[in-house]
């Protein structure tokens, strides 16, 4: 984490992750660089993160130590992302993931659209499958879904792949 926001002057929006055509959209980008933090029981592996943020550090975009939580991590325990931070826990009962692998809620400072937290969510038994964490992790990053086959931000996992047309960091 590399600094504070005052709190109660933040207003925030969570991004949705709705369905888009035509070219990727990034709705909101991290000015400082995020860590991850990976908490207890999260299904993923250290590694697999490790891969997912290799693939956008690859596309230019920043993004800092990877790390795992001790079982006592404030954050993880109580569902908050810290600021500076992208946080991925399991899937729980709080989020509707409806037919979802993984939900990620991304938060940003409406008027200059920078994005101070992010929060992956992930079901059992999921997060270790390929792609999975390169796309939540897209999300964290502002992006939304963009339903081209094989492209990595594709809503449906089955539809996707690892094309990353358009997600290029260019700031
Ligand atoms: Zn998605």
């Amino acid at each position: 984490m590399k600094f504070l926001l005052p709190w109660l002057l933040i207003s925030y929006t969570v991004q949705d992750t709705s369905i888009v055509f035509g070219d990727p959209v990034q709705t909101a980008a991290w000015d400082v660089i995020p860590d991850i933090i990976i908490c207890d029981g999260a299904p993923v592996s250290l590694q697999r993160v490790e891969n997912a943020a290799e693939y956008w550090r690859h596309l230019g975009h920043n993004i800092g130590e990877v790390t795992v939580a001790s079982h006592n991590n404030y954050g993880c325990i109580n569902q908050i992302a810290l600021v500076g931070t992208i946080q991925i826990n399991l899937a729980s009962q709080s989020f509707d993931m409806g037919r979802q692998i993984g939900l990620t809620k991304t938060w940003s400072i409406k008027d200059t659209k920078e994005i101070f937290k992010s929060r992956i969510e992930v079901m059992s038994g999921w997060g270790d499958t390929e792609r999975i964490m390169e796309h939540e992790l897209g999300h964290a990053l502002g992006f939304r879904d963009y339903n081209q086959t094989g492209h990595i931000m594709h809503s449906d996992w089955s539809r996707g792949g690892l094309n990353a047309k358009g997600l290029k960091n260019n700031r």
